[in-house]
């Protein structure tokens, strides 16, 4: 046997503003119309509904506590509880059960559904935009019947031609009628004699079509290309929804970007860092001359201006940033080795390359 206190999830000393508060809740939740997918939901609002039904009357609720579930019934005939100051209380679950049911329809014009893809780039073909071939499976207005699902207009039969009917919504406060457009024809009152049999009277069919993108120069990874009407076919005459591309670049080994600017790690020797020099750089558009000036530290950064990417909206072009990184010479013959020691006397360095490890460990120990 049901509890009603259960099926409301209430106490069994709940007041009465605690009743109706659970039971709006619970028929917001549950009501069928919102839950078209679930036909458990029925059952269900039925059930909350026949809880709020004896337990909202007070005559009702007291043979309830003491005789049960039956003491409750004898007293019910249906949904008779009704009582016109409740209206207002409960008149926003209505609107919102009535706001629904106006949309219901499955033949209304209506825009087609937005796809999302992705399109992987590398690194060039983001920095100077491409053009991309992909294949997207979605659906396509149907060609035999250019989208309306059939041919040969007759009156719609449950609607006689009117386009809409008269519905009854059962509630514990009574029946009420709500007109809505009629799920047959939807809204047109007419009807097609003659379905599509390619379409099955769908008006669209599912295809995997060739579709070129035009990827800007300076687009970046994450990025996201909108094509209008490139998504699936409308609903009898809509237009079609969009498609959305997201791009993913691959990374380039040399080059990293940052925004529009190009970052890059240029390694130099220790002579071209002492004595200065001018080099060639690798950017995105080729090499170009940059200038070391005598005495540059590694780690330094140079900007050549406007190196880098075109930005995607038209603002401006980014730099490049080239970071100098001092290479310290590892393959030293022996006149290399004299020269560097005589630069290090030069530059008064204290240098201790002549004693062993062991000895240079010991030194250590006695500072
Ligand atoms: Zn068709
Ligand atoms: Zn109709």
């Amino acid at each position: 046997m049901t509890d009603y206190y259960e099926t409301l999830g209430i106490k069994k000393t709940a007041t009465k503003e605690e009743i109706k508060k659970a039971y709006k809740k619970l028929a917001k939740k549950h009501h069928p119309d919102l839950n078209k997918n679930n036909p458990k939901s029925a059952e269900k609002f039925k059930e909350i509904n026949e809880a709020y039904s004896a337990l909202s009357d007070e005559s009702k609720r007291s043979n309830y506590d003491r005789f049960g579930s039956a003491g409750a019934q004898q007293h019910s005939h249906g949904y008779e509880g009704f009582q016109s100051r409740d209206f207002g209380d409960i008149s926003d679950i209505f609107d919102s059960f009535f706001g629904f049911g106006g949309q219901r329809s499955g033949n209304v014009r209506r825009k087609g559904q937005s796809l999302k893809v992705e399109l992987e780039l590398s690194f060039k073909e983001a920095v100077f935009g491409t053009e991309k071939k992909i294949k997207v499976t979605r659906y396509e207005t149907c060609d035999t019947c250019e989208g309306l699902g059939g041919k040969g207009e007759v009156k719609c039969a449950t609607c006689k031609g009117a386009g809409h009917v008269r519905k009854n919504f059962r509630t514990p406060f009574g029946v009420f009628a709500q007109t809505a457009a009629c799920n047959t024809c939807g809204g047109t009152g007419n009807v097609l004699k003659h379905t599509c049999k390619d379409c099955k009277g769908n008006g669209k069919v599912k295809n995997t079509s060739s579709i070129t993108v035009k990827v800007p120069p300076g687009i970046s990874d994450g990025q996201t290309l909108r094509l209008t009407g490139e998504g699936e076919a409308g609903n009898h005459g809509g237009p079609a929804g969009d498609l959305f591309v997201e791009v993913y670049v691959t990374p380039d080994e040399m080059f990293e970007r940052k925004g529009d600017n190009i970052h890059l790690d240029y390694p130099i020797s220790f002579s071209q860092a002492a004595l200065g020099d001018t080099v060639q750089v690798p950017t995105i558009r080729g090499k170009v001359k940059m200038k070391i000036p005598s005495g540059t530290q590694s780690g330094t950064l140079m900007k050549l201006k406007e190196e880098g990417v075109d930005n995607v909206n038209g603002y401006g072009v980014g730099d490049q940033y080239v970071r100098i990184c001092v290479k310290t010479p590892t393959k030293l013959n022996s006149k290399m080795k004299k020269l560097l020691k005589d630069f290090a006397k030069e530059n008064k360095e204290k240098l201790k390359i002549e004693k062993g490890f062991f000895e240079k460990l010991k030194d250590g120990f006695e500072l």
